[in-house]
């Protein structure tokens, strides 16, 4: 199964579902980042697809550096599980976009750390997406 754009003349698949894993964002992620919402989202959804490299994708755009007001500040701190532990996002490098129609941002490139190791991943936003 295959997580496609979520606009009627483009559906360029994005990536499959089964080579990612799925986490969980707080609420204010999608807003945070202010990434795009797709026909379908609701508010409740902030599943996201974490993918540790980026050939795991079968088609993805990565955008211009992001403007340094969507840094995150420690106070507004975005946390999730992966692997059981808990990570933090420390800084959102760039947003991913779709390749074909450069629509986005459907989700972003990630520095995340927790107390031993920091590293960088990619967070798809499967509310701004199709599957
Ligand atoms: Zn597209």
């Amino acid at each position: 199964m295959s997580v496609r754009c979520s606009f009627e003349d483009c559906k360029c698949a994005v990536i499959t579902v089964d080579s990612a894993i799925k986490v969980q964002l707080p609420g204010q992620a999608a807003e945070t980042f202010q990434l795009m919402r797709g026909a379908t989202a609701t508010s409740e959804q902030n599943e996201f697809l974490l993918v540790k490299d980026v050939w795991d994708f079968d088609n993805v755009g990565v955008s211009k550096q992001i403007p340094p007001g969507l840094l995150v500040d420690s106070d507004r701190a975005i946390s999730f599980v992966w692997e059981n532990k808990p990570w933090t996002i420390e800084k959102c490098l760039k947003y991913l976009i779709c390749a074909e129609c450069d629509k986005g941002p459907i989700g972003m490139v990630c520095q995340v750390k927790n107390d031993h190791e920091s590293t960088t991943l990619y967070l798809l936003s499967l509310s701004s997406l199709t599957v």
